[in-house]
């Protein structure tokens, strides 16, 4: 693989090499370049941990414009047992989401796997391990991580999953290199709900519909207990308001898989 140098550390190393000759020049003090890189050091990891921002990986987030109230759901994490009773209530609503999964949770549960797909929802990648180190990977190791997910889920129920959704939103630049060598579309969010945070059903709803508006989409975790109940809530919320909820590849109109 030639070597290809990300732009941000150019300009990172631009920035100390001119602000240190300054220095020495004599025309600005220490502090003020300290004071830069630790600036620039925070925007970074600001945008890359931030989905919504586009900053280094263009992701569909929400669709602006649309005039049908139309919202997509979206769930990460599984499949485990507790996806079970989610497609329970998206069935009871007659409702299709999307479901963005593990591929270790894959292996262990496949017949959930093919069961959200029998019900007609939609499944993406979620890449196979969900490291928490997923920041610190090079894009070669982010990029095998991806295709193992896939190779499972093709392996499990004969899909090619073209949709990814980054774990813990983190959008670097070794994440754009991956994607770009998987062509995978990137689906984030713009309603995170934090299911997987608070404990309290009535925040974590009131988070979610005091917002909402059509072409939002919105995160949710089918490997929480309390999720299923939330959903429920919210979808007596969505058919109150006239809100239809749609899997995110008909929201945005992609493809899901090839
Ligand atoms: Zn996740």
């Amino acid at each position: 693989m030639p070597f290809r140098p990300y732009i941000h550390d150019l300009v990172g190393i631009v920035l100390l090499v001119t602000g240190l000759l300054l220095v020495y020049l004599g025309a600005i003090p220490l502090w003020v370049v300290i004071s830069v890189i630790l600036f620039y050091s925070l925007f970074l990891l600001f945008v890359s941990t931030n989905v919504r921002f586009n900053y280094f990986v263009r992701s569909f987030n929400h669709r602006k414009g649309i005039s049908e109230r139309k919202i997509a759901l979206s769930f990460d994490d599984g499949p485990v047992e507790n996806t079970l009773k989610v497609l329970e209530i998206l069935d009871k609503y007659e409702v299709k989401a999307g479901f963005f999964c593990i591929g270790s949770n894959i292996e262990k549960h496949p017949e959930i796997f093919r069961e959200i797909i029998r019900r007609g929802h939609v499944v993406g990648n979620h890449t196979y391990s969900h490291t928490r180190m997923l920041g610190f990977l090079s894009s070669k190791a982010v990029t095998a991580d991806i295709l193992k997910c896939n190779e499972v889920a093709e392996r499990t129920a004969s899909v090619k999953m073209k949709l990814f959704r980054p774990p813990f939103g983190i959008v670097n630049p070794k994440i754009k290199r991956a994607l770009e060598a998987t062509g995978h579309h990137s689906i984030g969010w713009n309603i995170r709900s934090f299911d997987a945070i608070f404990n309290s059903k009535d925040l974590i709803l009131n988070r979610i519909t005091r917002k909402i508006n059509p072409g939002d989409v919105i995160l949710l975790h089918d490997n929480m207990l309390h999720t299923p109940e939330i959903l429920e809530q919210l979808l007596l919320f969505l058919q109150k308001n006239r809100y239809k909820a749609v899997r995110p590849d008909n929201l945005f109109e992609i493809d899901a898989y090839s």
